[in-house]
């Protein structure tokens, strides 16, 4: 009899999309970049490996202050208002910690970022779905209920689906006793930011990663913008748990990447005219594609189940995603690739759809 086990916190944890060890996969599952990230990028990787035996004998500075800094200069904010982790989860995972502590329910949409009710149960914190109207949208007039905290991703995950100008400013204020966290991780691609309300609103948090528009989803580095008070309060209690999330190539590289606008903007150039074209060849093949500002789209065949295409996709080597989720099982989420990528997966695509025609 293992006895300990009646102390086991029992969660049930976030399942991520698949990593593929095979590299010959067409892996649009994960809504990372296709791109490369910025030549700055790797040739601060090149710098570090030089010299750095020294810096990796170190610990990294625990404030990551360089970092820091580089952001704040970006977003022409002061150092004070922004906060930088391992990746926007790891922000997202420290704010829900900080800010969600009262007995009252915390607020999300029904369809999200399916991690948010993963870390308010391993918290233990209270929480309820706001359901997305028919057409997966979020209301503002949602938000005004008592609430613990509110957390809306901007575009909205998996939809790809942006909030109305406005919304966000009227969620704010209509909970001044409430922390709102606004996550961006797709906000480059299309939306308006609430960075702006930061400066008037001390209860909005805005959250931003590196992994996705910047092409760094495997250096792992997320930030969040706020009100000095909000991150004094999220320092604290990252620093009660781990005093060096943030390590010493990611300090060094992050700097690089900000630092090359030009190069950032290209790429999301690119990523939405080829995110047009393959809105516009799937309506051409017979799906519904949902509204998207993101660098994925939210895609349902007329005729065709999600699961099966999911699969006979998998089988050719094409990895897309696909929630087995109340109202969205019969939905796929297709991660932009490169325009070749993308024109591999539409003659395949064509293939199983003829088949299916064939078959019935
Ligand atoms: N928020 C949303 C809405 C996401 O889709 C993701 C990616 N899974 C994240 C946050 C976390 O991304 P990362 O930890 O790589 O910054």
């Amino acid at each position: 009899m293992q006895l300990w086990k009646k102390n086991v916190r029992e969660v049930e944890p976030y399942v991520p999309g698949e990593q593929p060890l095979d590299t010959k996969v067409i892996k649009l599952n994960t809504n990372e970049n296709p791109y490369p990230p910025s030549p700055l990028v790797l040739k601060a990787a090149e710098e570090l490996a030089r010299k750095g035996a020294d810096q990796l004998r170190k610990y990294p500075d625990p404030g990551a202050k360089k970092l820091i800094q580089t952001l704040s200069a970006y977003h022409g904010v002061w150092p004070e208002n922004v906060f930088v982790g391992v990746g926007s989860d790891d922000v997202l995972s420290i704010a829900f910690l900080t800010f969600f502590n009262s007995d009252k329910k915390i607020l999300f949409p029904d369809v999200t970022y399916s991690f948010y009710p993963v870390w308010a149960n391993v918290y233990d914190i209270p929480f309820k779905k706001v359901r997305t109207d028919e057409d997966f949208r979020i209301h503002a007039e949602d938000y005004k209920v008592p609430n613990g905290g509110i957390v809306i991703p901007n575009p909205n995950a998996p939809t790809g689906i942006s909030l109305k100008p406005g919304d966000i400013e009227e969620i704010v204020r209509s909970n001044p006793a409430s922390v709102v966290i606004i996550d961006e991780a797709y906000i480059d691609f299309g939306g308006e930011t609430a960075l702006e309300l930061t400066r008037e609103y001390d209860n909005l948090l805005v959250v931003r990663t590196f992994s996705k528009s910047r092409s760094l989803a495997g250096l792992r580095v997320g930030y969040a913008i706020g009100n000095e008070a909000l991150i004094d309060a999220m320092n604290s209690v990252k620093f009660s748990i781990n005093s060096y999330t943030m390590n010493v190539p990611s300090i060094h590289m992050g700097c690089a990447s900000v630092n090359d606008k030009e190069y950032f903007s290209k790429c999301i150039r690119q990523i939405k005219d080829t995110r047009d074209y393959t809105v516009e060849n799937l309506e051409r093949l017979k799906f519904k594609v949902l509204p998207s500002d993101a660098n994925f789209v939210f895609a349902t065949h007329i005729r065709y189940k999600a699961e099966d295409i999911f699969k006979a996709l998998k089988e050719r080597k094409i990895f897309v995603r696909y929630f087995k989720q109340p109202r969205i099982d019969n939905y796929l989420r297709i991660t932009i690739g490169t325009d070749e990528e993308m024109r591999k997966f539409f003659k395949a695509l064509r293939d199983i759809l003829h088949g299916f025609d064939i078959s019935f």
